[in-house]
């Protein structure tokens, strides 16, 4: 990575506020996934370690703009200090006398976390005063929020105008890893390419095709380019919008000779529903008032085969509805192919995490993405606004 991070700064004495993504799932008040904090332990020890003082600024959930209880950092606080195995100082706010009070009284080797940032609608609309009096609270900035460093937010761009800036070690390992991507990568590259619209990752496959030898289509949006194809679909989910769409990166894919695997039989469903009359069939098969919510076994196998002499894997999307155990056995057989294929391989995309989490397979993944959004627009090629903001090595 071409920019600056914690290793490149001084941090002895020095006040740190660091952006992290402590955006996790809540329920009733407690948190049921930490983590997203326990991926950014290794910079806030290293920052204790070098003798900094650690002001630690987030949002939560959708607050839009105002104070609102249930999106209180306050919880996190508590998480993060039984994590780190010391006392985690809590401001009320992130601006303002309630915030300014204890980051003046921070000590060397304390950590203090601020109140959510969006409880001030200046935080998404990157106001420059607001960026300024959070930078006022601190001597120097990191970021370690990849999962937001694709909005060019106050507390992600906008402070960086204040304070020198760096990346913390868990940006600096998501852009390493996603630049092999989209950088010089190693081949033989492939990538699987699923979820349920087309739309929603058009940007992907076009930079994608580009740097690929395979690209593997499942999910939802493989149904689209079937259709492309000619193929009946029946009931699936096709965007009607998007069949021509899906014919010319057939065609692109076809001029780079990137090889294009779409699958060759799918699992339908009489309905959407977990216990839904389920069968398998070849794509040229699709009963009429039936849904393709899976591949089938023979495009899990050719799948795999496929991932089986790769170097580098990028994944995104699953290859059907797994969230309902019926249609998950196409999206577990091509996690394990990638987990057993041996090449350096990166996930990203909440959905994708999430069925990986589910097959038990996380370790055997070289890097899962914590940013889904942002893992996207880095897939595309697009600089992120956050990570730009960085100063250069
Ligand atoms: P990610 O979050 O990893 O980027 P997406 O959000 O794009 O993935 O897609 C995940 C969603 O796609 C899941 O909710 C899954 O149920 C849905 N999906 C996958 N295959 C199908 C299908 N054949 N029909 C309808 N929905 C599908
Ligand atoms: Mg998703």
């Amino acid at each position: 990575m071409n920019k600056k991070t914690i290793r490149d700064v001084d941090l002895a004495g020095k006040k740190v506020l660091v952006r992290v993504d402590y955006n996790v799932p809540m329920d009733g008040g407690a948190i049921t996934d930490d983590t997203r904090v326990r991926a950014t332990l290794p910079t806030l020890r290293y920052l204790l370690e070098q003798g900094a003082a650690v002001i630690l600024a987030s949002h939560l959930g959708r607050p839009k703009g105002a104070p609102a209880v249930e999106f209180s950092l306050k919880p996190v606080a508590e998480r993060l200090s039984g994590l780190l195995g010391r006392e985690v100082l809590f401001a009320p706010d992130c601006v303002g006398e309630a915030a300014e009070g204890p980051a003046k009284a921070l000590k060397p080797g304390q950590v203090l976390m601020l109140e959510n940032l969006r409880f001030h609608k200046e935080e998404e609309k990157n106001d420059p005063e607001f960026a300024r009096r959070l930078a006022a609270l601190a001597d120097t900035y990191v970021n370690d929020a990849f999962g937001v460093s694709h909005r060019a937010h106050a507390s992600v761009e906008g402070i960086t105008k204040y304070l020198p800036a760096a990346a913390g070690f868990l940006l600096e390992k998501e852009i390493d890893f996603l630049s092999r991507a989209v950088g010089d990568p190693p081949h033989p590259y492939v990538a699987i390419i699923g979820g349920a619209k087309v739309s929603d990752k058009i940007g992907v496959i076009a930079n994608l095709l580009t740097k690929v030898d395979t690209l593997i289509i499942g999910g939802g949006m493989a149904n689209t380019f079937l259709a492309a194809q000619g193929y009946a679909t029946g009931k699936s989910l096709v965007e009607q919008d998007k069949i021509e769409l899906a014919g010319s990166l057939i065609k692109q894919a076809a001029e780079r000779d990137v090889k294009l695997l779409l699958p060759a039989d799918v699992t339908v469903a009489d309905r959407f529903a977990a216990d839904a009359a389920v069968k398998t069939v070849g794509v040229d098969a699709i009963p009429a008032d039936w849904m393709a919510l899976d591949i089938g076994p023979a495009s899990a196998a050719a799948f795999a085969a496929a991932l089986a002499g790769a170097r580098l894997i990028v994944w995104n999307g699953p290859m059907g509805v797994f969230e309902m155990d019926a249609f998950a056995k196409g999206t577990v057989a091509v996690a394990e192919a990638v987990a057993a294929s041996g090449a350096v391989s990166v996930v990203g995309g909440g959905d994708s995490v999430a069925a990986i989490e589910k097959a038990g397979l996380q370790d055997k993944i070289s890097h899962i993405s914590t940013g889904g959004g942002a893992s996207l627009e880095f897939l595309e090629g697009k600089v992120l606004p956050g990570v730009a903001a960085l100063a250069d090595k």
